[in-house]
């Protein structure tokens, strides 16, 4: 495995390590670094405040002061070491205050492409989970994640809810590089794997070999819920907190007049519908929106814990600062 692969993966799964630095990159080997950009692997963000003084020995942080430079529009970064007052006023190259950081979605691309799964990668949690598809694994198929930070004081809270994740059959997760502390599904074994342990990276090219990776993949705890049409009444008994008929009855005309109002957006109906009949839904269609219909503060029963699913905007990314 390529070194400078592996630290990438390892930086990126180190809580609060997000950033690399226009300094940092200049020592990378010749190329490799416009070809992690090209593999959409690191993205530009907000530059740096401060740069390190490259005229002291202690390499101080400096804040450079910008100027509008001799010509129009350009401007020019100066700064006086703090370290040492015998030097001057020191020109600084304002580059180097850019700085780069990981892209999940771009490496989920080159990981679902060398693994071979099917189908597009969806990041499920912005930032931090991505599915990528299935792929056989062992001459089974099996759905693929990808995780950054599963070992981060937030993981149970943002990998637990994933409703992707619970409804998986059969689940491998590849984490980047860390070892998760606790399980990522409460109460559930997932079979998961670092990356870095069998990946290959060399010359622009990955490879990554899923076979024999994951000898412990096991059914998800949603693997057995049957994917049946199901009124909202029926739904309402089988996977949420308890509620009388009347309660249910009320709550499921609000749902449908919020869906009616468009402030809740219900999914497709699980056959045509008949008048005189209640709608029928999929059920996982049902267990992946309720959250959102929890939002709208319709006083809806919460679901039973071991189906609760999040809400993918609720967890931004904690972690990058
Ligand atoms: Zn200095």
């Amino acid at each position: 495995m390529d070194k400078l692969f592996r630290d990438i993966l390892t930086r990126a799964d180190t809580f609060g390590e997000a950033f690399f630095t226009a300094d940092e990159v200049a020592n990378w080997r010749k190329g490799v670094f416009k070809q992690f950009l090209a593999l959409e692997m690191l993205k530009e963000t907000a530059p740096a405040e401060t740069v390190k003084c490259l005229e002291c020995e202690e390499g101080c942080w400096i804040e450079p002061e910008i100027r509008d430079g001799p010509r129009k529009g350009q401007a020019v970064g100066t700064y006086f070491c703090r370290r040492n007052d015998d030097i001057g006023l020191v020109k600084v190259d304002l580059g180097r205050k850019r700085r780069w950081e990981f892209d999940l979605k771009g490496l989920a691309r080159m990981v679902a492409k060398a693994a071979g799964a099917t189908g597009s990668p969806v990041e499920t949690e912005p930032g931090r989970l991505a599915m990528l598809g299935t792929a056989k694994v062992d001459g089974k198929t099996r759905e693929v994640f990808l995780a950054r930070g599963a070992a981060w004081q937030d993981a149970a809270q943002v990998f637990g809810n994933c409703s992707r994740l619970k409804m998986a059959s059969h689940a491998v997760v590849l984490t980047l590089a860390a070892t998760p502390k606790e399980p990522l599904l409460a109460g559930c074994e997932l079979a998961v794997r670092p990356l870095a342990e069998i990946a290959d990276f060399q010359k622009g090219k990955l490879t990554v070999s899923l076979d024999g990776a994951f000898p412990q993949a096991k059914p998800g705890p949603w693997a057995g819920i049957p994917n049946e049409p199901i009124t909202l009444d029926q739904f309402m008994v089988r996977y949420c907190e308890v509620r009388t008929k009347n309660l249910r009855r009320s709550r499921r005309k609000a749902l449908h007049g919020a869906a009616r109002n468009e402030t809740v957006k219900m999914p497709p109906l699980a056959g045509p519908y008949e008048s005189g009949q209640s709608k029928k839904y999929f059920v996982r269609d049902l267990l992946k929106s309720w959250h959102d219909f929890l939002d709208e503060n319709l006083d809806l029963p919460p679901l039973l814990s071991q189906y609760k699913t999040s809400s993918p905007q609720a967890l931004s990314p904690t972690a990058v600062q």
